[in-house]
């Protein structure tokens, strides 16, 4: 069964604005990456058929990008790197530019290091950073970094005073 884009009689009209924010597979709501980043990271660039693509994080769908104008989708399998957030990932980088893992950032964090930079002068991430190119968000790795640091902090510290909000 495919899906049912909406149909002719009485249905939910999408206002003034055609722009489908949500993965057309699993309707999670994407977030904006630049065309550049999937024209970078795809199998072939003749898949790509879009301009604004959105990117799917639910772990347990296969979407990686999917155009918010016409709906065509990427999967795992179309992209050239295992994509961080997917169920899977092996192996899963934390750093795309410098081809640093997850691992490799948790057992610098195990070390000692305790902030980004220390992460990167143990690690060696982030030295060639082209982000926007190889990082399947198009944004900088700093943050999954940033990421991995946040929760080895929270395991070791399981009462933290500053309450996020
Ligand atoms: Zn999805």
């Amino acid at each position: 069964m495919k899906f049912l884009i909406g149909n002719s009689h009485g249905s939910r009209v999408l206002a003034s604005n055609p722009v489908r924010s949500s993965c057309p597979v699993c309707g999670n709501e994407g977030t904006s990456v630049g065309v550049m980043t999937v024209e970078h990271l795809v199998t072939d660039r003749d898949l790509v058929r879009g301009e604004k693509y959105r990117t799917c994080m639910n772990e347990d769908c296969d979407v990686v990008y999917f155009d918010s104008d016409n709906g065509s989708t990427l999967t795992k399998n179309q992209v050239i790197v295992p994509i961080w957030f997917k169920r899977g990932a092996d192996p899963k980088y934390a750093c795309y530019c410098s081809q640093v893992t997850e691992a490799q950032v948790i057992e610098a964090v195990e070390h000692g290091a305790r902030t980004v930079s220390e992460v990167n002068a143990a690690t060696g991430a982030m030295k060639n950073s082209n982000c926007k190119k190889n990082n399947p968000l198009g944004v900088c790795c700093h943050k999954i970094i940033q990421e991995v640091l946040d929760r080895q902090e929270l395991t070791k510290s399981p009462i933290n005073p500053f309450t996020k909000q």
